[in-house]
């Protein structure tokens, strides 16, 4: 519990910061720094973190990046961690490109969620946003997910004004057809080129509008799980959409969130100034009183909220990929 009251439950892995495309809202379009594979947590650490997490409170866990399908043997991190009978959910987001060949493997290792990122169903602008021409793989790992039996498969939107405002209805139509749910998420200013600014972010009310001029009345669905980032819309047939407003609408007062980097720092936001190193901690059997102590004081740490919207913001030194989506 941080000093505001809030609990914490939710943790997301960083695996990697390495990528296979180049999103200009996430990295820099050459010259993106990683860190050396001899500094990144091997799957051992991970699983150390994560014994002393659960106890403390941690029910859901998800893998991220960087481009988490990046980091090889992924299943057997997934394998390990879904032998942990308290953590109720473990996802997966990804931006799909290497997911035709690894959506059965990671399923056969216990891997029951997955979020795909896909902002766009036009090929021109997704090699514009992503400067790389991988829709098509995006598409088959996609269908590669449908036939293994995922029980939940969403759609992770960027929403970019000025941009992205076709996307809204092809891929809410898309989502529909293929039964999947679509969640936009505005623009943060976590990129690596300081290209971000209020002005190109879609807010969720303009998205709102977009999708109710085409697709009639949308209605806000009462929250089964308040602290859940996405606010979650329903249309008169029942099917629904997300909208994650970290920018117009921020919820920090309901934040339950928790991050550990590929490089072994914990974070307590997204925008954090701060961080705690805990690699060292976890290299050894012996540290387990440290290492909860460093994720109870990281926690209690936590501040109010971040400042987006006041001029008082500073930007965190890691962009996006390095820190974990
Ligand atoms: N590579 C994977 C992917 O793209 O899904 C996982 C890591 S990526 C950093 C996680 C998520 O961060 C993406 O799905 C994307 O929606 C989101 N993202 C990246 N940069 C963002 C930004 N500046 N503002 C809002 N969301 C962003
Ligand atoms: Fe890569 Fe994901 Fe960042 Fe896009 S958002 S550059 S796919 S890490």
């Amino acid at each position: 519990m941080d000093s505001f009251g809030r609990t914490h439950s939710d943790l997301r892995i960083s695996v990697t910061d390495r990528c296979n495309i180049r999103c200009f809202y996430c990295m820099p379009e050459t010259g993106a720094e990683f860190a050396k594979a001899a500094d990144l947590l091997t799957f051992d650490e991970i699983e150390r973190f994560v014994r002393v997490a659960v106890p403390l409170g941690i029910r859901k866990i998800r893998l991220t990046g960087g481009e988490p399908l990046m980091r090889p043997k992924l299943p057997d991190l997934v394998a390990k961690l879904s032998a942990f009978h308290d953590v109720r959910d473990l996802a997966l987001t990804t931006n799909g490109v290497l997911l035709a060949e690894a959506a059965q493997p990671l399923h056969d290792a216990g891997l029951r969620r997955l979020n795909i990122h896909l902002d766009t169903l036009d090929r021109e602008r997704f090699r514009q946003i992503t400067r790389r021409d991988d829709f098509a793989r995006v598409m088959a790992g996609f269908e590669a997910a449908k036939k293994c039996g995922y029980e939940v498969v969403k759609l992770n939107a960027v929403a970019i004004k000025g941009l992205t405002e076709p996307d809204v209805v092809s891929l809410v139509r898309f989502g529909r057809e293929n039964g999947v749910e679509v969640r936009f998420v505005e623009f943060m200013p976590l990129d690596a080129q300081d290209l971000w600014s209020m002005d190109s972010v879609l807010t969720a009310d303009e998205m709102i509008d977009i999708l109710q001029r085409e697709f009639g009345p949308l209605t806000a669905v009462p929250d089964a799980d308040p602290r859940a980032p996405a606010a979650e819309y329903s249309f008169a047939d029942g099917y629904r959409v997300g909208f994650i407003a970290s920018v117009s609408k921020p919820f920090c007062m309901n934040c339950n969130r928790l991050r550990l980097t590929s490089d072994g720092k914990m974070r307590y936001c997204l925008f954090a100034n701060e961080e705690t190193n805990v690699r060292s901690l976890l290299q050894s059997d012996q540290t387990v009183n440290e290492l909860e102590t460093a994720i109870r004081s990281t926690v209690w740490q936590k501040w109010i909220g971040h400042e987006i919207n006041r001029t008082s913001f500073v930007a965190p030194q890691r962009p996006m990929y390095a820190i974990g989506g």
